[in-house]
């Protein structure tokens, strides 16, 4: 059915859990109850390093520890540097603040006008409706809020949001996130996309989630139907490394597909997760495999304690070039810096302009070699423009 049936590496089974009944391991709600949220439990199934042990004792006050079974099957546990581990298991980096560093590194606290709603960009809004997830990724730029580990005290409001919403005509996009959306029930999501469906200037409504990739068992046929019923909504997803594109979530973004979901994928750059060109090819090729569409590469937010996981800027660029012109134009993201302070996404590209003069625009391909186009002449265009206008055909 697949042309490349050997999309996953790690294709584990249930691993440390093969004594659980199959149907209790394609349960979410097993997944989640039986998550690895503890130090002690973490070492029953991994050999840690004394760097990991001081960064799980140390999570409990900066940003919970938690991994799904199924997520925690993708690891090769003989790998201290596995690309999956690095991503959720706790290492002692987070205990180190960098000068640069913040606790909400792209400002965030001062575009909320009110909580659980950023409205940053002129028509469109961040609607974070829940600080809980699945599992909680080492680098999170919103750590200060998910998990309830620091004194934040997060609750989010779906009313106040909604009627932010509902007066403000200028918002034509909302984004749910949070926290990941779909760990919401059924029940309030099929509300909160009820509501928003039902505000006439709401034209395009999208969730951010990690679900697919740290519990595919939550996109069940049910959610699936109610994300039709309200359809389109679109969904970005987060995938770093080439590991996570299992059979669970080619089969899960299959689902969501089916059910009329467009599907993007946002990665975030990560030093020895996916820092690389050939990391980045083989993830991109996957996703698209997957029927999902490279979006962003995030170079990676300045959040308290992520020096470790944070890889050059420049190597952004680099993969970037890399990929232009040499592989399939739909699975290259574009690699943004939301800009520290709150400036909003910035694109950050290789330089394929060499100048612009009066009269032509001087460019290089992605193999290096020069190139020229003509720019149009504006004296030209000035007597154009004096011409007597032309009779509009229709009046
Ligand atoms: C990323 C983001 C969006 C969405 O931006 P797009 O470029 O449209 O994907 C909206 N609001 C905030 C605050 C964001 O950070």
């Amino acid at each position: 059915m697949y042309p490349n049936d050997s999309l996953t590496h790690w294709h584990s089974g249930q691993g440390h859990w093969s004594d659980i009944p199959a149907e209790q391991w394609h349960d979410w709600k097993w997944q989640l109850k039986n998550r690895i949220t503890k130090l002690e439990q973490l070492e029953t199934y991994l050999e840690l390093t004394p760097d990991e042990r001081a960064g799980c004792l140390f999570a409990k006050d900066k940003l919970a520890l938690a991994i799904t079974p199924y997520f925690f099957n993708l690891i090769d546990p003989k790998d201290p540097n596995d690309p999956v581990r690095r991503q959720v298991v706790p290492s002692a980096g987070e205990m180190k603040t960098a000068p640069e560093e913040l606790l909400d590194p792209v400002g965030e606290e001062n575009t909320k006008p009110v909580d659980g709603i950023v409205h940053r960009y002129p028509d469109r809004v961040l609607f974070l409706v829940t600080d809980r997830c699945a599992a909680y990724c080492r680098y999170c730029t919103r750590s200060r809020l998910v998990s309830n580990a620091q004194d934040y005290n997060f609750h989010p409001e779906f009313e106040s949001g909604l009627e932010y919403i509902r007066t403000h005509p200028e918002i034509r996009d909302v984004l749910l996130s949070g926290g990941d959306p779909l760990l919401l029930s059924d029940k309030k999501l099929d509300y909160l996309l009820g509501e928003l469906r039902k505000i006439p200037h709401v034209e395009f409504i999208r969730i951010g989630s990690r679900i697919p990739v740290f519990l595919p068992q939550r996109i069940t046929p049910e959610l699936c139907e109610i994300f039709k019923k309200h359809g389109p909504i679109w969904l970005s997803i987060h995938v770093n490394h080439p590991n996570e594109c299992s059979h669970e979530l080619r089969d899960a973004c299959e689902r969501l597909s089916f059910a009329g979901v467009p599907i993007g994928n946002q990665s975030v750059l990560l030093k020895a997760v996916n820092d690389d060109a050939a990391t980045m090819k083989s993830l991109i090729h996957r996703l698209l495999m997957m029927r999902v569409r490279p979006y962003y590469l995030y170079q990676c937010d300045l959040i308290t304690g992520s020096a470790h996981l944070r890889a050059d800027a420049r190597i952004g660029i680099e993969i970037i070039k890399s990929l232009r012109g040499h592989t399939t134009g739909y699975a290259i993201p574009q690699f943004v810096i939301d800009a520290p302070g709150g400036g909003g996404k910035i694109p950050i590209n290789p330089e394929y302009i060499q100048a612009v003069t009066d009269s032509e625009i001087i460019m290089r391909n992605f193999q290096g070699e020069e190139y020229r186009y003509p720019l149009i002449d504006t004296a030209a265009q000035a007597l154009d423009k004096s011409a007597p206008e032309l009779e509009p055909i229709l009046m």
